[in-house]
């Protein structure tokens, strides 16, 4: 037997999966996105780049697909950096450009609940604007999204501001000094990050660090007039808007790219990994991708699994898209076999729902399986009214039978949908 990858999920049943993603699509069209797909393959140079050499990600995530002429290509780890990419490959002038993507992203992490080598994202992102109004109403349409369409209310929005580039190289010298009073009480990672990427100290899980962290400088303290102005701007309407959020000065969000504002939404439903949705400003993006344009942008994304998890709890509060009535035809021997799937073509061709079978079973049993399916009506072919040109119709809800000319049978069915 061969057993699925390590990480990896088969998804037997995609009716939630496929609930999230169009009320997802349904809501970023109404707030004017426009969807785009780009390739799964990607060069894994646009990571090393955008993400940086020490994240997780890009030093022990890569799923490495081939190496030729130089050029190695990876399995996408997340969607942002390729947006990016395709918005200065297409010389994109949209000011701002509203898009967003769904599918699989590939990140070789140690697999367990809700985290996994294979995972699905909705990215959003509003590449072109600077306005801090972009980042309120991003966050301002996601809360609407989990609490409004999904219906979650046990969820938080932890918020962060890490100012401009200049902003976060004068505050680095400032928490170097920090780490440096408390390095004798730092693990061995945290004592690598002070050197080699020192905003990623805050990521670290150790209790002992994180105790210690709660008395570091804030960088949202530490911003210029400017910056300082948009982080006042995006607390004040975002309580304007009613969307309540957590100040976690030491939300940095991992990834090399982030900027100015950085949030995630989370839950203590989800075992070890509490976020469902993180995202944040990367005005730097483009110039990391060796641009020299200025593109300031903002985005997020959310885990489809993660809220999976979420919501699986809560089925009974979500409206899922009716299903259209099953219709099962039934013949009862081989001989009306081939009546049946002509019967089946011609349902097929009017868009009703139907099902033959034909595994040659008994009348009785046949009856059953349709039951246990939910057929709504079952459709008797038996010698009788093979040789009469008719159908005996059951009614699987009510008992009754019905016997219709199989010329009239499509005209019956479409009246009672
Ligand atoms: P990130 O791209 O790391 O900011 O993640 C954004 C969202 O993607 C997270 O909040 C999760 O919902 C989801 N996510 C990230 N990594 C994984 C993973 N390994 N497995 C499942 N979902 C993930």
């Amino acid at each position: 037997m061969i057993s699925r990858i390590k990480g990896t999920h088969d998804l037997l049943d995609v009716k939630l999966f496929n609930l999230i993603v169009d009320q997802a699509k349904h809501l970023l069209q109404n707030y004017h996105f426009s969807e785009i797909i780009t390739p799964i393959l990607e060069p894994i140079e646009l990571y090393k780049r955008s993400l940086g050499l020490e994240t997780d990600i890009v030093s022990k995530e890569m799923f490495i697909v081939s190496s030729e002429n130089e050029e190695t290509i990876c399995l996408r780890p997340e969607a942002t950096a390729a947006t990016m990419r395709a918005f200065l490959e297409h010389s994109i002038q949209s000011n701002p450009w509203k898009v967003f993507s769904c599918g699989p992203l590939f990140r070789h992490e140690r697999p367990q609940k809700g985290r996994y080598r294979q995972f699905n994202q909705v990215n959003i992102e509003i590449i072109n604007s600077s306005a801090i109004a972009h980042d309120i109403q991003l966050i301002t349409m996601l809360e609407r999204f989990f609490g409004q369409i999904l219906k979650r209310d046990s969820f938080a929005l932890a918020l962060n501001f890490l100012g401009c580039y200049n902003d976060r190289q004068s505050f680095k010298g400032i928490l170097q000094n920090f780490l440096i009073s408390i390095q004798d009480q730092l693990c061995s990672q945290c004592l690598i990050r002070k050197e080699k990427n020192i905003m990623r100290v805050f990521d670290c899980k150790n209790q002992t660090c994180q105790a210690l962290y709660a008395q570091a400088p804030q960088i949202a303290q530490h911003v210029c007039a400017s910056c300082a102005l948009e982080w006042q701007q995006l607390q004040e309407q975002l309580s304007l808007l009613s969307v309540s959020f957590n100040y976690k000065p030491q939300l940095v969000r991992g990834l090399d790219y982030y900027d100015k504002t950085v949030f995630e939404f989370i839950s203590d439903n989800l075992g070890a990994q509490t976020a469902f949705c993180g995202g944040g400003r990367y005005d730097a993006l483009p110039q990391q991708l060796g641009s020299d344009q200025q593109v300031p942008s903002v985005g997020a994304a959310f885990g489809v699994e993660r809220l999976m998890l979420l919501l699986e709890p809560h089925l009974n509060q979500l409206t899922f898209p009716v299903q259209p009535a099953l219709h099962v035809i039934i013949p009862f021997t081989q001989e009306q076999q081939r009546l049946a799937l002509l019967l089946a073509d011609e349902m097929h061709a009017a868009n009703l729902c139907t099902d033959v079978f034909v595994e040659g079973d008994s009348v009785k049993s046949m009856l059953r399986k349709a039951n246990k399916m939910g057929a709504r009506f079952a459709l008797l072919l038996g010698p009788d009214e093979h040789t009469a040109r008719e159908v005996m119709v059951k009614d699987m809800v009510d008992g009754t039978q019905e016997t219709i000319h199989q010329a009239d049978l499509v005209m019956f069915l479409k009246s009672k949908n």
